[in-house]
C-alpha cells in the first residue's frame, strides 16, 4: 500500500470545483464514458498494430448502478492502467495557478470552460462523488491490479488489488447531496444525451436490490455478482455520419433523422452528407425540415459532436445564424468544443467551418436546382425563408444564391433572377431606363391593383412573407438599376413612368376649386388628395399608398430598432382622375348638397375597394347606395 500526494498548487481544488461548476454537473459521465471509450480505442489501435498481442475480446463498456452501495461504476475493458500509469496519468495534473483562475473567472466560467482549460476529465467525478476508486487491470503482459481511491483532498490510496479482466472500473461513491445521480432515469437520460453516439457499444443496468435478494456471497465471503435487472445498449455505435455516402440510400437518412428527432413526423426535404479532412476535420449530416413560413427559432436542433461524443445542440458561433434553421449533425474534432463562446466566436478554425458549410449548402442548393428543377421548385415554398435568410446575412451565399434563388408571380410561375429580368425589361423598364419590379404583399387584398396591372401587360411577384420586405431592400442593393414597387404604391400610370402621360381636362383653376369639395369627405389626418390626368377608363378616384411610406409602417411593424416608425399614422393619398366625366360632373353640379354626395360616394368606392370602408362609414355607405338604386 501506498499513499501520496496529488500535485496540486492547493490543499482544496475539489471544493472549489464542486462550488463553481456547479451548474452543469451531468457532465462528469460523459468526460468518464468518454475516457473509457478513449481508452478502448487505444486497445484496438495497439492490437491492430500488433503491438498487443492478448485477445481483443468483448469491449462493451458497462454503466452500473448499485443503490445499496450508493455507486455509480463505468466499466471498460481497454488498456488499464498499472498503479505506476495511475500515479502518472491522474495524479501529476497541471493545477499549478488553478485557485487563482477559479477566482478570477468564476462569474464567466462554465464547466466546460474548465475542464477544457486543465484537462479534468477525470476529476469531474469530484462534483458527485464524495470517493472515487479506479480498479484498474493494466493490458501490459504481467501486470498486478492496481485500486486508487481517493476522497477528494489531495491525499489519496494506491495499492495492489486482484482484478479478473483488463481495463478499468471508475468507481463513483456518489455524495449525499447528488443522489439524483442514483436514479436509473436520471442516468438512462444523461447516456442517452451525451453518449448515444459513441464509438463503443455501451450497456447500462442496475444492479438487483440487495434487501430484496439477500445479500450473496462466495465462499471465501466475498460479494458475488449481482445480477443487473436493467441492461440495455444505449447507444448506436456507427452513426449514419460516419459512414461512407455511397454505402447509404435515401432511406438510411430518413430513419437517422427519426433517430435524431423522435418526435419530428415531418420527413426532411432532402441533405448534405458532410464530409471534409482538409483543412478541417468535420463529418455530418444537414438536413433541410419544411420550414413554411416559420420564422421562429427551431426546437429541434442542429447537434454538434466532438469525435461521436455530444457536446451541444446550441451550434451558435459555430454555423451561421441561417444555418441554424437547419438539422442534424456537425462533428469535428477540431472545433474546441469544450471551451467558452466568446472563444469560440474568435477562433479561426470554427470561421473557417462556418464558411466552409455555408458553401457546401450553396453548392447542394444549386445541384438540386441543376439536376431537377421541376423537384426544385416543389420545394422551394419550404426552402424561401431559408434561401432568402441566407442571402441576406451572408456575402458569399448571397452570391451563389443569384444563380438557384427564385422570384414567383401571381400565377405561380417561377423564375431565376436572370430570368425574371429578361421577361420584365421589354414591358416594365420606365422612362430613366429603371428596371422596375411590380410586387404584392396579399394577392386577394390587392386584387384590383394586380389585375389592373396584368392589363397593362405587367406581371407582379408575390412577396407575402415577414422577411420579404429586408429582401426586397437587399435584391434592390443587388441588382443595378432596378426599384421594387408595390402594385398599390400608384395609380397603374404612374407605377412604372413612360413618359409624360396625358393632358388634364380639368385646368389649375378647376383643381382649386374641386380641392375642398373632396376634402370635406374624407378625413384630412389620413389622405393627401391629389390630382392627376389618367384614362376615362380608370376610376374616377382612388386610393394609393406611397412605397416609401409603406415600407416603414412596414418596418415599423416587424420591431426591432425600426419600431419608431411603427408610431407613423396610415397615411394614403387620395387620387382624383381628372379626365373621369364624373369629376367634372361633381364640378358642374351646382347644388351644394348634392355636389358633396356624388363626391362622397365616389371617395367612398375608392375607400371600399382597399378594404377601408369599414363599420359606421360603411353601414351608411350601404344605405346610401340603396337609395340612390331606388
Ligand atoms: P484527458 O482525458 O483530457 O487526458 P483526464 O483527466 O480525463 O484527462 O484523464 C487523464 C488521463 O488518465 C488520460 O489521458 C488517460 O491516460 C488516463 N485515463 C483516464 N481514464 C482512463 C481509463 N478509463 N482507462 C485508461 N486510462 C485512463
Amino acid at each position: 500500500m501506498q499513499t501520496g500526494k496529488i500535485n496540486v498548487q492547493t490543499e482544496n481544488i475539489f471544493p472549489i470545483i464542486k462550488k463553481f461548476l456547479y451548474s452543469d454537473h451531468e457532465i462528469f459521465l460523459r468526460e468518464l464514458v468518454s475516457n473509457a471509450v478513449d481508452a478502448t480505442k487505444k486497445l484496438k489501435a495497439l492490437s491492430s498494430m500488433g503491438e498487443f498481442k492478448g485477445e481483443v475480446g468483448d469491449t462493451k463498456i458497462e454503466v452500473i448502478l448499485d443503490k445499496k452501495k450508493k455507486t455509480l461504476t463505468i466499466r471498460d475493458r481497454g488498456i488499464g492502467m498499472t498503479g505506476d500509469d495511475i500515479v502518472k496519468y491522474i495524479t501529476q495534473i497541471a493545477f499549478s495557478g488553478a485557485e487563482e483562475f477559479v477566482n478570477k473567472y468564476k462569474d464567466k466560467l462554465d464547466a466546460n470552460a474548465m475542464i477544457g482549460h486543465f484537462g479534468l476529465g477525470f476529476y469531474s467525478a469530484f462534483m458527485v462523488a464524495k470517493e472515487v476508486e479506479i480498479i484498474s487491470l493494466s493490458h501490459k503482459e504481467g501486470s498486478v491490479a492496481a485500486r486508487w481511491i481517493c476522497d477528494g483532498s489531495p491525499e489519496y490510496k494506491l495499492e495492489d488489488t486482484k482484478k479478473d479482466f483488463r481495463g478499468t472500473d471508475i468507481i463513483l461513491h456518489i455524495a449525499d447531496d447528488s443522489t439524483e445521480f442514483l436514479e436509473d432515469a436520471r442516468i438512462d437520460t444523461l447516456l442517452k444525451k451525451y453518449c448515444k453516439f459513441l464509438p463503443v457499444e455501451i450497456k447500462f443496468g442496475t444492479k438487483k436490490d440487495w434487501v430484496k435478494d439477500g445479500d450473496k456471497k462466495d465462499k471465501d465471503g466475498k460479494d458475488v455478482e449481482k445480477e443487473i435487472e436493467v441492461d440495455n445498449i444505449i447507444n448506436n455505435p456507427s452513426p449514419l455520419w460516419t459512414r461512407k455516402p455511397a454505402d447509404l440510400k435515401d432511406e438510411d437518412y430518413k430513419a437517422f433523422y427519426r433517430e435524431l428527432y423522435p418526435m419530428n413526423f415531418d420527413e426532411p426535404l432532402f441533405w448534405i452528407h458532410l464530409n471534409v479532412d482538409y483543412p478541417f476535420n468535420l463529418t455530418g449530416v444537414l438536413y433541410f425540415p419544411k420550414l413554411k413560413n416559420n420564422f421562429e427559432a427551431p426546437k429541434d436542433k442542429i447537434q454538434l459532436y466532438s469525435n461521436q461524443v455530444f457536446v451541444t445542440d446550441n451550434a451558435e458561433h459555430v454555423v451561421p445564424d441561417f444555418l441554424m434553421l437547419l438539422r442534424g449533425v456537425i462533428d469535428s474534432p477540431d472545433i474546441p468544443l469544450n471551451v467558452s463562446r466568446s472563444y469560440l466566436q474568435a477562433d479561426g478554425n470554427v470561421k473557417k467551418i462556418s464558411a466552409h458549410i455555408t458553401k457546401k449548402v450553396a453548392d447542394k442548393l444549386e445541384d438540386l436546382f441543376k439536376k431537377d428543377r421541376p423537384d426544385f421548385e416543389s420545394k422551394w415554398n419550404d426552402i424561401k425563408i431559408f434561401v432568402e435568410y441566407g442571402m441576406l446575412s451572408d456575402d458569399k451565399f448571397n452570391e451563389k444564391a443569384q444563380k438557384f434563388a427564385l422570384l414567383t408571380n401571381t400565377e405561380g410561375a417561377k423564375f431565376t433572377l436572370e430570368e425574371y429580368e429578361n421577361r420584365i425589361r421589354p414591358s416594365q423598364t420606365d422612362k430613366d431606363k429603371k428596371l422596375v419590379y411590380l410586387y404584392t404583399s396579399n394577392v386577394t387584398e390587392q386584387h384590383s391593383y394586380i389585375q389592373a396591372a396584368k392589363d397593362r401587360g405587367y406581371d407582379v411577384i408575390v412577396f407575402d412573407t415577414p422577411l420579404d420586405p429586408h429582401f426586397i431592400g437587399k435584391l434592390e442593393s443587388t441588382l443595378k438599376e432596378v426599384a421594387f414597387v408595390r402594385v398599390d404604391a400608384d395609380t397603374v400610370e404612374k407605377l412604372i413612368k413612360k413618359d409624360d402621360g396625358q393632358v388634364s381636362k380639368l385646368s389649375e383653376e378647376q383643381k382649386k376649386e374641386l380641392q375642398p369639395i373632396v376634402e370635406e369627405v374624407i378625413s384630412k389626418e389620413k389622405f393627401t388628395v391629389i390630382f392627376e390626368s389618367l384614362s376615362e377608363k380608370d376610376a374616377p378616384m382612388m386610393i394609393t399608398r406611397p412605397e416609401f411610406m409603406r415600407r416603414m409602417k412596414d418596418m415599423g411593424s416587424m420591431g426591432g430598432g425600426m419600431s419608431f416608425y411603427g408610431e407613423m399614422p396610415d397615411m394614403y393619398n387620395l387620387v382624383v382622375n381628372t379626365n373621369h366625366p364624373l369629376i367634372g360632373k361633381i364640378l358642374a353640379e351646382t347644388n351644394a348638397d348634392k355636389r358633396k354626395a356624388i363626391s362622397k360616394q365616389a371617395a367612398d368606392l375608392a375607400m371600399l375597394s382597399q378594404g377601408l370602408l369599414k363599420g359606421e362609414e360603411l353601414t351608411k355607405f350601404i344605405k346610401r347606395s340603396v337609395e340612390l338604386i331606388d
